[in-house]
């Protein structure tokens, strides 16, 4: 059967061998998803979800009693007094638009603290102009570089004391950086002295990739508001598209009334029959992270064993589902992502090519043969082509799917050596 799927006796040794040392990082994975599911089940018991959940409503969208225990789920899992989970979010970068545009006023300053945020955000903040942009309705954008993969104390000390800062955002993930993702102890350290300097600082945390991850969030270490996507890890794999905002509770209604209208908030919103996809994802996710992250441990030890540079390691501990693979090669980078495109459920005869996309500088490939669209909790790997041609590998609804994924990119590099 391996062989039908053109992989070879070799490989298949190579990869077990491997499988075999990811043991131990295997139970631990194993071990924060039962902490993770227990959360999930409480919070289904608690919110009494029933089968009147997956009930719709069209138009307004008045009383939608599926989007209040839906929202009431995911408060309890994040740990947040409140929560907005919405299909009419339509990416994570657009929660994360809103969430600004709620929380910001003209003539109020913005910090980011860990560098440049997502590269979506670039015409939403006015680094790169938009008419529409923060900068255009007055918003003052300040940004703090993470200095040797930590934070800056020195510098947010310093601009902290001289401006007064209305939200400061945290991006946890690493983007497409070299950087290390940022851990939630990393994170409590640096919210408790930004709140030591100044009390009333928003801090806002891009938590894409990490929920679950580890057995808390970081509205644990004192995030006043996260931010998550749907089609990444706590849809689950199942939930068709949509986003979260959780917080505080006050922030989480000037967040509702930007993404609706003021005065109608969080009241409105048609659900249109997807509150049982949005429930079975969250009750699936703590598996499907755990999935991912397994492809991810698996993936590392075996490309650092065929010599590349790998980040994470192995044996490292993970903040996020995103593995990096150095290259240093733009053609085996190019061959392992479209590898991993043959290794996928949907689209597998189709041959990636790298093009250029908006909001990018260079060229981009990428490998995304979801059942979502741009779903990247699913098997995914992508990277611009530019020096060191880094691989950005995330997903796999299963870990099985994984490694078949993963030995299909194999072959590719082998077949073109
Ligand atoms: C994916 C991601 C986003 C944006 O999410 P989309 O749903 O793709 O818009 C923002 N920040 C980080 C760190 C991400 O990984």
């Amino acid at each position: 059967m391996y062989n039908a799927l053109g992989i070879s006796n070799e490989t298949i040794e190579f990869v077990s061998k491997c499988e075999e040392e990811c043991q131990a990082e295997f139970s631990k994975i194993e071990k924060a998803c039962e902490y993770n599911s227990l959360k999930v089940l409480s919070s289904f018991h608690k919110n009494r979800v029933s089968e009147s959940c997956f009930n719709m409503t069209t138009g307004y969208g008045y009383n939608d009693w599926g989007r209040e225990t839906i929202e009431n789920v995911f408060k309890d899992v994040l740990g947040a007094e409140d929560a907005l989970v919405r299909s009419q979010f339509i990416s994570g970068s657009h929660a994360l638009t809103v969430c600004l545009f709620a929380l910001l006023r003209p003539g109020d300053i913005f910090l980011s603290i860990s560098g440049k945020p997502y590269d979506t955000l670039d015409e939403v903040i006015g680094i790169k102009d938009n008419p529409s942009s923060l900068k255009s309705y007055g918003v003052h954008y300040g940004q703090i570089d993470l200095l040797n993969d930590d934070f800056d104390y020195d510098q947010i000390r310093n601009y902290l004391e001289t401006h007064q800062v209305k939200v400061i955002e945290i991006q946890r993930s690493k983007g497409y950086s070299t950087r290390k993702s940022i851990s939630l102890e990393k994170l409590g350290q640096v919210i408790k002295f930004i709140k030591e300097i100044d009390s009333g600082v928003i801090v806002m945390v891009d938590n894409c990739y990490c929920e679950f991850v580890s057995s808390s969030e970081p509205t644990s270490v004192g995030a006043d508001v996260i931010v998550g996507s749907l089609i990444k890890n706590l849809g689950g794999g199942i939930a068709p598209n949509g986003a979260y905002i959780a917080g505080r509770h006050d922030l989480i209604e000037l967040c509702a009334e930007r993404l609706t209208l003021p005065g109608e908030g969080r009241e409105v919103g048609p659900t249109l029959g997807i509150n049982r996809q949005i429930l079975q994802g969250i009750y699936m996710a703590p598996s499907t992270v755990a999935s991912a992250l397994k492809t991810a441990i698996l993936t590392s030890r075996v490309l650092e064993k065929m010599g590349y540079e790998v980040e994470p390691k192995f044996q490292e501990e993970r903040a996020d589902i995103v593995q990096n693979i150095v290259f240093r090669d733009q053609d085996k980078l190019i061959d392992f992502v479209r590898g991993i495109q043959e290794g996928s459920a949907i689209d597998s005869y189709v041959l990636p090519e790298p093009t250029s996309m908006p909001g990018y500088t260079d060229p981009v490939i990428m490998a995304s043969g979801s059942f979502i669209q741009g779903s990247s909790i699913e098997l995914s790997c992508d990277g611009p082509l530019r020096e060191p041609y880094i691989a950005y590998m995330q997903g796999s609804l299963t870990y099985p799917y994984g490694k078949l994924g993963l030995m299909k990119a194999l072959e590719r590099m082998k077949r073109q050596k």
